[in-house]
């Protein structure tokens, strides 16, 4: 591997301190190396003079991979066949889909935007060999999956036992089991509800069969996190999602982190696309921000993060969530395509393609509601921005969200297009607050991987780093980005240089080099005394809740492309 020297950069790396410095950067062997490791007379140089450097942008939250994307891309014909890239091989495969994009175009297209490590946020237990074969295809980016947890009927038993020790047990076995990252739970409890009774249920309501509610499951998840030693704690996506009202319930979620032992530093729950679950009012007509008090609420929780689902107006989507119930409810609304599906018993999914109207009353509240809280937090590190790809707009237009968080005239801009009586009712308009773009390398780099325990060798430049680095063709010093802020957003869809593992991938937004990335999985110990408990549960319950054998999910290393295990101390006693 050749020898790079990034030579006069301007240089954003919050994990270390550095703010728009203008500093030297060597790579050798894959990783960030001190300028003296490296032989300036041969190694390759390049001149980052007037340019924005920053360590690869992470993505926390964003569905790339796995039976239900793939089933978006079946249903959605109308969402490929205007938008092919031939391939030009042997340089990149062909491209192709906008909302629901093909692997290639995935990594592409994250690797165009300077973004080199992503994860995918949902894949249930039984499902995730698919899962792993789609991400092992997925060019340039390292990767990672969360496990869905929330409706498995093992979990639920264990809970309802009483057993925190087993169920701990339980899901490390699952995680090192099926080389996942990390715990997810989407609208806990209300996929086994909606199966039994056809509706979905709140964060206290009692689940059929089980004498336990959607707080316990919460509550013991995030201990058993805790136990686990995760490196990413508990990812949530809140009871009652899309219905008007369900900020009260959010901000419910949010403070059961006070009823959770914290046994590390790690924050203890992580709300995801917090935009869905920010509704106030009792209906679509009333509905209205309930992102001043989530924003509240986040602020008296310091170990609480968010990231937000923005909504892109104007732009097509194709939402899609293992929250069945809410799938179910969205067809009604739209009428068009729609796929619900049970997954034995653990999950459940629904997949509805949608389209976010700048003059749609609702879809102008909802678009407030990610800003809003955003933006009142004013907290970097704690809120990061996504999309929830496809859910609320494709990833490919996170320069566009960035430039409302950095510049009020982007965002005045827009409101003269939104619906007025949305806007009317919002505190949007009147907010003045501005990212810098050293907020941005935070949020988008820094912040996201703390949050996902990465913090040693990614999101940031310091020597030991892999080498991930996104070069922007943007003079800070001759451009304010809040005042051109379309400047910033041609600059940041189409990176000038993108470096992945030390390697060049992409020239002027162009792809030059196909390379692929690592996936990362966690693989927490189990004591011994209790591996003889858990195989006899396992065996017990197997047998009387699956239609297959334990060892159909056993996913082995060699399955994978380039895994890269995490091996965790628990503490779990025996
Ligand atoms: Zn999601």
């Amino acid at each position: 591997m050749s020898e790079i020297l990034i030579k006069n950069g301007i240089v954003f790396d919050p994990l270390n301190g550095i703010n728009g410095e203008t500093l030297d950067i060597a790579v050798k062997n894959g990783k960030i190396v001190d300028l003296s490791q490296i032989n300036p007379s041969t190694a390759l140089v390049i001149d980052a003079k007037g340019k924005v450097v920053m360590p690869g942008g992470i993505d926390i939250h964003s569905h790339i991979a796995g039976a239900k994307v793939n089933i978006g891309r079946l249903m959605r014909p109308e969402d490929h066949y205007l938008t092919n890239k031939p391939h030009k091989l042997p340089i990149r495969r062909a491209e192709t889909g906008l909302t629901v994009p093909n692997v290639f175009r995935i990594g592409y297209d994250y690797a165009r935007m300077g973004y080199t490590l992503v994860v995918e946020p949902a894949t249930p237990p039984i499902k995730t060999r698919h899962t792993h074969e789609e991400l092992d295809d997925i060019p340039i980016i390292d990767k990672a999956a969360f496990l869905l947890v929330d409706s498995n009927w093992l979990a639920l038993d264990l809970i309802t036992m009483g057993s925190r020790e087993l169920l701990a047990s339980y899901l490390a076995w699952l995680l090192s089991t099926t080389k996942t990252y990390s715990l997810k739970l989407v609208d806990p409890g209300s996929d086994i509800t909606w199966v039994l009774t056809g509706r979905g249920i709140d964060i206290d309501d009692q689940i059929p069969a089980y004498n336990i509610t959607p707080r316990d499951i919460i509550r013991e998840m995030g201990y058993a996190a805790q136990l686990l030693d995760l490196p990413h704690k508990l990812h949530i996506h809140c009871n009652r999602l899309g219905y008007p009202g369900n900020y009260l319930t959010t901000i419910k979620t949010m403070d059961i982190t006070k009823d959770i032992p914290r046994l590390s530093d790690t924050p203890v729950l992580h709300v995801t696309h917090v935009q869905f679950t920010g509704y106030k009012g009792d209906c679509w007509s009333t509905l209205e921000s309930g992102g001043e008090d989530i924003a509240k609420t986040l602020r008296a929780n310091p170990h609480v993060t968010l990231d937000l689902g923005q909504v892109i107006l104007g732009r097509p989507s194709t939402t899609m969530t293992a929250d069945a119930p809410f799938e179910y409810v969205l067809y009604h609304l739209t009428r068009w395509k729609w796929v619900n599906a049970d997954t034995e018993v653990e999950s459940a999914a629904g997949i509805v393609p949608y389209a976010y109207k700048k003059r749609s009353y609702v879809n102008t509240i909802q678009w407030v509601i990610g800003l809003e809280i955003a933006l009142l937090t004013s907290d970097p590190w704690r809120v990061i921005p996504t999309t929830d790809h496809p859910n609320a707009g494709p990833f490919k237009d996170y320069p566009v969200m960035f430039s409302w968080l950095i510049s009020r005239r982007a965002r005045e801009e827009l409101m003269k297009e939104v619906n007025q009586r949305a806007l009317r009712k919002a505190v949007l308009p009147a907010l003045e607050t501005e990212f810098t773009l050293y907020d941005l390398a935070i949020m988008t780099r820094a912040a996201p991987a703390k949050l996902l325990g990465l913090g040693k060798f990614k999101g940031h430049l310091g020597i030991g780093a892999d080498a991930d680095i996104a070069i922007y063709d943007l003079n800070p010093k001759e451009v304010d980005p809040s005042r051109e802020y379309e400047k910033f957003v041609k600059s940041f869809k189409r990176a000038w240089l993108v470096i992945k593992g030390g390697e060049i991938v992409v020239k002027e937004g162009e792809i030059v080099k196909t390379v692929y990335g690592k996936t990362y999985y966690a693989e927490p110990e189990i004591p011994v005394e209790l591996k003889k408990e858990l195989e006899a549960f396992l065996a017990k319950k197997f047998k009387e809740y699956y239609s297959i054998t334990k060892d159909s999910f056993i996913i082995r290393e060699h399955e994978l492309r380039n895994p890269v295990k995490i091996p965790l101390e628990t503490r779990i006693k025996g």
